[in-house]
């Protein structure tokens, strides 16, 4: 017993290292955003059915349900700014499961950007490093990983190491990254970007992050 509490000691000591050492912040990817105020994306209803959501794979309903409600999140606050899903045909933003390998296979989910370069673009999972380059975001993409359990109703595990969690919850983080946003390290509760999983933080767009949006996108 005593070596699981010295064990949780250090596991909170290591997770609250990132808020000593970086200022809270409510920057998020500075002089980097799509150029107009509306992004067209689409599910890959294919490999999202691989996804096993409340203890069944083949429930792409039910998975586009929790991609709405997190991306409605986002277009119900009164910016102009809106997340539009589209048909397949002429998509260049998308919405996937895969198998993600991280360090330790820790990470639910990873949205890619990409932001023009020369007559190219560079692109970056959700840390972007510091000479990514800065200007219009051409491209994004989000990957749910299949190796977790996903759920619908609130999964609340701070531990990193247990691998379920609610996909509503994990999706409206990752839209954050999608309409620009880096991560926070303040309270949960003030940011749904905050660094790590926590469902205070994950069950709702928080003012902060609106007042954000509209003073990006109007
Ligand atoms: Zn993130």
């Amino acid at each position: 017993m005593r070596t699981i509490i010295v064990m949780m000691m250090v596991a909170v000591t290591i997770a609250s290292l990132p808020i000593a050492l970086q200022d809270i912040d409510a920057h998020h990817y500075s002089q980097r955003r799509w150029e107009g105020t509306s992004v067209d994306l689409c599910y890959d209803s294919y490999s999202l059915r691989n996804l096993r959501i409340d203890g069944e794979s083949n429930q792409y309903t039910k998975v586009k349900q929790q991609l709405d409600i997190a991306r409605n999140d986002w277009n119900d606050e009164p910016s102009r700014f809106t997340l539009n899903l589209i048909g397949g045909q002429y998509c260049r933003n998308w919405i996937y499961a895969a198998v993600l390998t991280n360090g330790e296979d820790k990470t639910a989910a990873a949205a890619m950007i990409c932001v023009r370069q020369g007559s190219g673009e560079r692109c970056a999972i959700a840390e972007l490093p510091h000479d990514f380059p800065t200007g219009s975001i051409t491209r994004a993409s989000v990957t749910f990983n299949t190796r977790f359990d996903w759920f619908t109703t609130a999964i609340c595990p701070s531990d990193p190491g247990i691998k379920q969690r609610t996909l509503s919850y994990v999706a409206r983080h990752e839209f954050g990254h999608w309409v620009s946003f880096d991560h926070t390290f303040g309270f949960p509760y003030e940011s749904v970007m905050y660094a790590s999983y926590d469902c205070s933080s994950r069950n709702s767009v928080k003012p902060a992050d609106s007042a954000e949006l509209s003073s990006i996108y109007g």
